[in-house]
């Protein structure tokens, strides 16, 4: 039998996780790195790159490079790269399959199965999403997890401790997922979950990104993709280094554009002020539904890559009057609790004896007729938002007319009082023989797994009818037979070799800094560029070599891009431009040569 791994596939990056001696080990990319940029870019020559290669092209090549594509996992909204379109479940089937990939090249042996995550707030259409992009990278997908159950499964694992409430606030690029676990006895019970699926880092540089458009009077229409793209990752760059100094320089230096900004941690409070008032609403949600007061809670822990953001931390300390705010591994603990999944699947020893329950994070229901509007059907919640699960759950409903000949149950999801808010998710429509209203009776039983599948029942016992849909939505993703063929298709792209990898990443690296530098170090790079591709053709013994120098120059060239403008300023300012660039040049110039000479003439 192959491994098992367990996967947290993020909306900003992705991990694979495995279960050893005892323990969840993080797996390493191609790259020795464990987080993989959700990033996939189409080359002209239909090669596709994943992770940091398509991230860098995500400036350079914006038309042909997609990201955040799990932000509208299980919807039919298309992506366009290049001249192919591709579905948010096919891009993250190309995820999935260079995570899959680097496991096997890592671990030595095929991997079989997976254990994906998703946040807690997917729905039933994003859940299947999920698994048939688990499918089409080639893994058996049998348990997808909720990422707030997959960090407390980690959070536990770390301490070793027996009972606890633990609030989970998970905070990445894209989605917010709150939820409180409590331990007890080997068990590890969600009580309640709550999030939004639209708030994350992301939402930080656009804030940033508008913000510094703003104060530099830039009029958003006249820039191109490529600067916006440059400006939205510039920014990214100023909210990280915010996170070490309370100061932070935005450079945003191209063709269009050659501005700076600094921007403060204090900036950011103002800049982002819906962002911290969106993030109150499902931390208090949560506390609601499952009636604890903060001080109730053990411990808090913070995980994912945006709660590392000083000002998240303070305000979340602010609003929950604790000081006691814990981070562990933010980057880290999903993966970790999925591969601890993965080991509980693989039915290890030590384990296994760890039960892992789950709630349902949403409610599901069936329309009903609304007497005060005909029009606007009303939703009669079969399982509430937060049941534990598995669960089963019935309820009767009677005809409303006299002879009628047909009852219409529509399914939906959602927390809403009318259906037309709601998700629907399918129907059944049930013929009957005409009687007078409120005779014949239905009973409708709902039954959601662990897996977040849902069958729904429904049996007439008056007429002997009893019927079954498992709800799977045809219009929205991809059917059956769809997947079969994609994945054919797939056998013919060509994903580049794991080892070519680091080449296609320098190529990638060197062309986003051609666009973003000018003059000489352009024609440089260019230069650069060239003899890399002719010693990739024709000597490749060389490659290594040659590309170590290659990186070592863009690298330099990367800080230069840096704090380009930052002189230029400083010589607006005090008269001394000429003389202090003319300086740093020089000192440049040197050093290039020195390179010049040593790596390229030869
Ligand atoms: P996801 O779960 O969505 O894949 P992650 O948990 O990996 O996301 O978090 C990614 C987000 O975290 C991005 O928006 C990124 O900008 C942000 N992030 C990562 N490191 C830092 C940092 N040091 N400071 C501020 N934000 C960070
Ligand atoms: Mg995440």
């Amino acid at each position: 039998m192959g491994r098992i791994i367990g996967i947290d596939l993020g909306t900003t990056n992705s991990l694979a996780a495995y279960w050893k001696d005892g323990e969840s080990r993080l797996i390493p990319n191609a790259f020795g790195e464990y987080l993989t940029p959700s990033v996939v870019s189409l080359d002209k020559d239909g090669t596709i790159y994943v992770g940091k290669t398509a991230k860098e092209r995500l400036s350079s090549h914006p038309g042909q490079t997609a990201s955040l594509f799990k932000r509208f996992m299980g919807s039919s909204r298309k992506y366009n790269l290049g001249s192919k379109t591709y579905l948010p479940e096919e891009l993250s089937a190309m995820v999935l399959k260079r995570l899959k990939e680097d496991a096997e090249s890592f671990l030595g042996e095929p991997v079989e199965e997976a254990v994906i995550s998703v946040p807690a707030y997917f729905n039933d259409m994003a859940r299947n999403a999920t698994k048939r992009a688990g499918i089409l990278a080639g893994f058996k997908v049998e348990r997808i997890i909720n990422e707030p159950s997959a960090a407390a499964l980690a959070c536990q694992n770390l301490r070793q401790e027996e009972d606890a409430v633990i609030m989970v606030f998970d905070f990445g690029g894209g989605t917010l997922d709150v939820s409180l676990v409590e331990c007890f006895d080997n068990v590890i019970e969600i009580t309640a979950v709550s999030g939004d699926n639209q708030l994350g880092g992301q939402d930080f540089d656009d804030a940033i990104g508008t913000y510094f458009i703003n104060k530099c009077d830039l009029v958003p229409e006249t820039l191109e993709p490529e600067t916006r793209a440059l400006i939205r990752s510039c920014a990214e760059k100023c909210k990280r280094e915010l996170t070490e100094n309370k100061t932070a320089q935005m450079v945003v230096n191209c063709s269009q554009v050659n501005q700076k900004l600094e921007i403060t941690r204090k900036d950011i409070v103002a800049i982002g002020a819906e962002l911290f008032e969106r993030m109150s609403k499902p931390i208090k949600r949560v506390l609601m539904d499952s009636k604890l007061l903060s001080a109730e809670i053990d411990h808090i822990v913070l995980v994912g890559g945006s709660c590392k953001m000083p000002v998240v931390q303070q305000y979340l300390k602010h609003l929950l009057n604790r000081t006691d705010i814990e981070i562990l591994h933010p980057d880290h603990m999903i993966a970790l609790g999925a591969g601890i999944c993965a080991g509980i699947k693989e039915r290890d020893e030590e384990i296994s004896d760890l039960v892992l329950t789950d709630v349902c994070p949403f409610s599901l229901g069936i329309g009903i007729r609304n007497e005060n509007d005909l029009n606007r059907k009303l939703m009669s919640f079969i399982i509430p938002r937060n049941s534990a699960l598995p669960t089963s759950r019935e309820d009767s409903y009677v005809t409303v007319e006299d002879n009628q000949t047909s009852v219409r149950f529509g399914i939906y999801q959602g927390e809403s009082m009318y259906v037309d808010e709601n998700i629907k998710l399918g129907e059944l429509i049930i013929q009957i023989p005409p009687r007078p209203k409120g005779e014949i009776e239905c009973y409708v039983r709902f039954t959601y797994d662990i897996n977040g599948v849902l069958e729904v029942n429904v049996s007439i016992p008056q007429v002997n009818v009893n019927r079954q849909m498992v709800i799977v939505n045809k219009d929205l993703g991809m059917t059956a037979e769809q997947v079969e063929e994609k994945l054919g298709e797939y056998q013919k792209l060509k994903i580049n070799p794991a080892e070519q990898e680091e080449n296609k990443y320098v190529i990638a690296w060197g062309e986003r800094l051609f666009m973003q530098s000018g003059g000489e170090y352009r024609e440089e790079i260019s230069k650069k560029m060239k003899y890399f591709h002719h010693i990739m053709r024709n000597d490749p013994y060389q490659i290594p070599r040659v590309r170590k120098y290659l990186m070592v120059y863009l690298a330099f060239v990367e800080k230069l891009t840096d704090s380009y403008v930052d002189w230029d300023e400083a010589g607006i300012e005090d008269g001394s431009w000429y003389d202090e660039q003319d300086e740093e040049n020089k000192e440049i110039d040197n050093l290039y040569r020195q390179w010049d000479e040593e790596d390229w003439t030869k």
